[in-house]
């Protein structure tokens, strides 16, 4: 392809920016998508690596400080959350809304994401061929690529399909 962001995947982020626990359905109220887009886009975006995970956001401030010890692992802390280089850096709240301000302004529609062939680790040109098992989707260079990659992970394929399909029929 690569991949790029259209106004749906827009929308949904921005709406789990302001609240990273929502759920499907909750985003799906707010923005107007239906819930089983909101959750094949979510899914999505987290496959083709753009949404990395989902932190809970930290007040350092208001950890107490008894000891010298206890103040190293709080630096520790406060050191290792400033290297995620993410929106969570910031202590004070003041600071957070601004970061998620700009990290919104620079999501928009046609933001795109470059696939890496999940199997040789190289630039993935045109259309991806998609490997799709449970709710997981791979990309590849080429068709070589997605057999390999299917031979190679055969064991843990049919695993992970078969944990997915038993927690779907406990879900309805
Ligand atoms: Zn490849």
């Amino acid at each position: 392809m690569p991949f790029s962001l259209d106004e749906i995947d827009v929308s949904i982020l921005k709406s789990i920016l302001e609240d990273g626990r929502k759920s499907f359905r909750q985003v799906s109220r707010e923005t107007g998508i239906t819930t089983p887009t909101v959750k094949a886009r979510y899914e999505r975006l987290v496959n083709v690596g753009f949404i990395k995970g989902v932190l809970p956001v930290f007040d350092f401030e208001k950890v107490e400080s008894n000891g010298e010890k206890n103040l190293i692992q709080l630096d520790d802390l406060k050191e290792n959350t400033k290297k995620r280089k993410s929106i969570h850096k910031g202590a004070h709240n003041s600071n957070l809304k601004e970061e998620v301000d700009e990290i919104k302004k620079r999501i928009t529609s046609g933001l795109t994401i470059n696939i890496v062939c999940d199997f040789c680790e190289g630039p993935v040109f045109g259309n991806p061929k998609i490997l799709k098992f449970a709710n997981i989707e791979r990309f590849f260079c080429c068709i070589s690529c997605k057999s390999g990659y299917t031979q190679k992970y055969r064991g843990r394929i049919e695993s992970i399909k078969k944990r997915y399909e038993g927690k779907s029929e406990l879900d309805e």
